[in-house]
């Protein structure tokens, strides 16, 4: 699908301009005329980007609307980019300070044009995905309350960390000097102490002694930088370089000499930018796992376990490694929720829990099945193998009491452990054949483990 641009204008020739470049690249134009139309507009249409004229006769003015789109969650994520006559340094701060993520003046370069649209429009597309995985997340509730606030409220800008890659003097001591204010500036090569992690770049595309080209190229593609912010300094006049940066993956532009007020303000919105989509990608690893997590032992769940298992095994089919589960039930548990309450039950779930999370290893994957059974799914294991992992588990529950609220508790386990074999085999199987194993175990007495390989099965 095309993006869609709006157009926010007084004018209608300056629309129709605007129209003319931008279908000729196959955007979708949307037109507003004031700036209560546009909010309204960009709210219902939620357009990819907003190309703001500044001076509107009655009602508000660009700057305010563009305040009011940056101040709403639901299009506060949409890029707006300024459009306007006057080319001085109050109104293009002015618009920075609104939320703008850029300007541009009258009359409208088509190149600088294309290239500012392309580039807030792909990092818009990024945002829209994440803000739509997320939004299924909360629809199929595994993203819970406590993570639902809108990412932007919770990171308003806390000072960051700045790499700055320059080798002009005068330039670096007056970066250094206005984002030192707010932020770490550490110099790429300086006789700084590497700080943390930085949360912004700043490259020279007019540097002597390396190419700023490469520099930001490098970056964009390399995997730990990839979503590093990047504000490429480039001469004022020279569109082709300016052009050029964006196209490699710079995120923005300033030109020289640097104005101190517009360095920060760029830096902000970029820096606010990377920690609302920072947010949005930890808040969904966060709902990714919750959602294969048991709440009560924070061991792997149902969900999770059937997902490993399958493929797993078929694989094993296919010629693969073997691999075994063991079905671990507490026994006589519901004695214990008796005589002690469910609370004192739950406990001994978890302490179950914690011990069977380390007597399994690295690669084998501890799951709660439901109620007090378990399950431990062994990759890479025969199940003879399996049998003495489970041996070595159920010794180490009986060898020492489990301390809970109402003291020391003698808690024993009997597993059922299986393999996957050649023939017919799928998870469902697998997992039946331990259960039969279990079954036994607890008909022989309990607190022991017994294998059952399909020959054996009932
Ligand atoms: P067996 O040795 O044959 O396994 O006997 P058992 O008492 O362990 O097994 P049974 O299936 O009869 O009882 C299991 C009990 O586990 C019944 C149920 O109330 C309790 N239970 C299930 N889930 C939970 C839970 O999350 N917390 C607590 N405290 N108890 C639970
Ligand atoms: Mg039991
Ligand atoms: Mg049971």
């Amino acid at each position: 699908m095309s993006a869609r641009v709006l157009v926010v204008d007084d004018i209608e020739a300056n629309r129709r301009l605007l129209e003319a470049k931008l279908t000729a690249e196959y955007y979708d134009v949307l037109f507003a005329q004031r700036g209560e139309e546009a909010v309204q507009i960009a709210r219902r249409e939620r357009p990819d980007i907003v190309l703001m004229d500044v001076m509107m006769p009655g009602g508000i003015d660009g700057y305010e609307a563009c305040r009011r789109i940056k101040a709403q969650p639901e299009t506060r994520h949409i890029p707006v980019v300024m459009v306007t006559t006057l080319d001085d340094r109050d109104s293009r701060l002015r618009g920075l300070q609104a939320g703008a993520e850029d300007f541009l003046t009258k009359p409208i370069d088509d190149v600088q044009l294309l290239a500012r649209v392309k580039s807030l429009v792909a990092l818009k597309v990024v945002i829209d995905e994440l803000r739509a995985r997320e939004a299924s997340g909360k629809r199929l509730g595994v993203i819970g309350e406590e993570l639902r606030a809108d990412p932007l409220d919770q990171h308003r800008l806390t000072a960051g960390n700045v790499l700055l890659v320059d080798d002009n003097q005068t330039q670096i001591k007056s970066i250094k000097t206005a984002l030192g204010v707010e932020h770490r500036v550490t110099l790429l090569g300086g006789d700084d102490k590497p700080g943390a992690p930085p949360d912004l770049v700043v490259v020279s595309v007019t540097a002597k002694s390396f190419d700023g080209f490469r520099v930001i190229a490098r970056m964009h593609s390399g995997e730990p930088t990839r979503h590093l912010p990047i504000l490429a300094v480039v001469e004022p006049d020279d569109r082709k370089r300016a052009v050029r940066a964006l196209e490699l993956g710079a995120h923005d532009i300033i030109v020289r000499p640097v104005d101190d007020d517009e360095i920060v303000a760029r830096a902000r919105t970029l820096m606010r930018r990377k920690r609302y989509m920072e947010a949005l990608r930890s808040r969904l690893d966060q709902s990714l796992e919750l959602a294969v997590t048991d709440q009560l032992t924070g061991l792997y769940n149902r969900r999770f376990l059937f997902a490993q298992l399958a493929p797993l095994v078929q694989r094993a089919q296919c010629g693969g490694a073997p691999v075994s589960v063991m079905v671990v039930d507490l026994d006589h548990f519901k004695r214990i929720n008796d005589s002690y309450g469910h609370d004192v039950g739950d406990d001994v779930l978890k302490e179950f829990a914690t011990r069977l999370a380390s007597n399994v290893r690295p690669s084998d994957f501890a799951c709660r099945m439901g109620g007090e059974e378990f399950v431990v799914i062994m990759p890479n294991t025969t199940g003879d193998v399996g049998c003495l992992a489970a041996e070595r588990l159920r010794r180490q529950i009986a060898a020492a009491p489990f301390c809970v609220g109402a003291g020391e508790l003698e808690v024993t386990v009997s597993v059922g452990v299986a393999c996957s074999e050649d023939g017919a085999d799928n998870a469902e199987t697998v997992l039946k054949r331990a259960d039969e194993g279990l079954y036994e175990a607890k008909r022989a007495g309990r607190n022991r483990v017994i294998g059952k390989s399909a020959s054996q099965a009932a």
